[in-house]
C-alpha cells in the first residue's frame, strides 16, 4: 500500500497514492475521525484507510493539489550520519562504535515536486540520498528483535546540507535545518509493501546524472540496529521519520566539488519507493 500527504485548494489532507498524477483522497468521514496520515497510523488503520479511498474512489489530479511531505507533522525526525562505509570514507571519519544521531526540525521537511530551496546563508549546498523509515507503533527500548514491527513503512528522503553551516562546530545541527531542504516522498511504501530492505537500491541524480549509487544492504548501521539504540534514550511516536544515512557520491567530496544551484534537478530514487524529484531555487 502507498500512501500521500496532500493539499487541496479548500484543505490539507492525505489518501492513496495510484500514480504520479493520480490520488485517491481519504473519504470525509475518515478525515473526521483522522485529520491527517500520522493519526492514522497512531491507529494502526492504514489497511482501513486504503479500503475506504478505494471504495470511496475520490480521485484528485495531481494538477488540482500539491503533495506535502509525506508525514506533514512528525514529532521527531531523526537522521544517520556516516551510515555508509562509503561516505564515512570520503569524509575521512573514523568507524564508530555507535550511529551518529542529528535532528531535524519539521518546518526543515519539504514535498516532491516542490521547490528545494538553497538558502542565501550558504555556498556549499549539497545533497543527500536516503531511505526513510516511518514508524509505526511507537515505544521505548525497543529490542532489535521487535524492530520491525515498530515500523509503518518507507520513503525517499533528500537530506539537503548547507556543508559551510554543518562545518561550523562538531555539532551539525545548523547546517541540517534550513527551512524547505529536506524532501521527503513522493509516498509512504508500507513495510509488507518492502519485505527486504536489503534488495533496495538508492540512486541520487544531478540534472540527470548519477551522483550516488549504492544497496541498502551496505548499511552499517541496520534499521534494527537504530531503532534500538534511538528508543533506548528516547520514546518513538507513530509517524516519526528516521532518515538513515547517505551513501558515498555527495557533491562536497568530488573533485572537483559539486553543489546545488537554482535550476538544478535533483532526484532520489529507490526501488519501490518511486523517484523524490525537486527542482532547487535561490531563496527569495
Ligand atoms: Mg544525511
Amino acid at each position: 500500500m502507498r500512501f500521500v500527504s496532500f493539499e487541496t485548494a479548500v484543505r490539507q489532507t492525505y489518501g492513496v497514492w495510484q500514480d504520479e498524477d493520480h490520488w485517491l483522497e481519504a473519504p470525509a468521514d475518515f478525515r473526521a475521525t483522522y485529520p491527517d496520515l500520522k493519526s492514522v497510523i497512531a491507529a494502526n488503520q492504514l489497511q482501513a484507510l486504503d479500503a475506504a479511498a478505494r471504495q470511496a474512489g475520490h480521485t484528485i489530479q495531481a494538477s488540482a493539489a500539491r503533495l506535502l511531505p509525506v508525514i506533514a507533522n512528525p514529532s521527531k525526525i531523526f537522521c544517520v550520519g556516516l551510515n555508509y562505509k562509503t561516505h564515512v570514507a570520503e569524509m575521512k571519519r573514523a568507524d564508530s562504535e555507535h550511529p551518529a544521531i542529528f535532528t531535524r526540525f519539521a518546518d526543515s521537511l519539504t514535498a516532491h515536486g516542490a521547490p528545494l530551496v538553497r538558502p542565501k546563508a550558504t555556498q556549499r549546498f549539497d545533497f543527500e540520498g536516503e531511505l526513510a523509515v516511518i514508524i509505526g507503533q511507537g515505544g521505548r527500548n525497543i529490542s532489535q528483535a521487535d524492530a520491525w514491527h515498530h515500523i509503518a513503512g518507507y520513503a525517499c528522503f533528500n537530506d539537503g546540507t548547507a556543508r559551510d553551516w554543518q562545518r561550523h562546530t562538531h555539532q551539525w545541527t545548523p547546517g541540517k535545518n534550513f527551512p524547505g531542504t529536506g524532501p521527503l516522498g513522493p509516498f509512504m511504501a508500507t513495510r509488507d509493501a518492502i519485505p527486504d530492505v536489503n534488495q533496495l537500491t538508492l540512486e541520487s541524480r544531478l540534472n540527470g546524472e548519477v551522483m550516488q549509487h549504492a544497496s541498502v544492504a551496505d548499511l552499517i548501521f541496520t534499521l534494527p540496529v537504530i531503532i534500538e539504540y534511538l528508543s533506548g534514550f528516547t520514546t518513538l511516536s507513530p509517524g516519526d521519520v528516521i532518515a538513515t544515512g547517505t551513501p558515498g557520491g555527495v557533491g562536497d567530496k568530488r573533485e572537483p566539488a559539486v553543489y546545488m544551484k537554482a535550476g538544478d534537478v535533483i532526484e532520489v530514487e529507490i526501488t519501490g519507493l518511486g523517484t523524490l524529484r525537486n527542482v532547487v531555487a535561490a531563496e527569495a
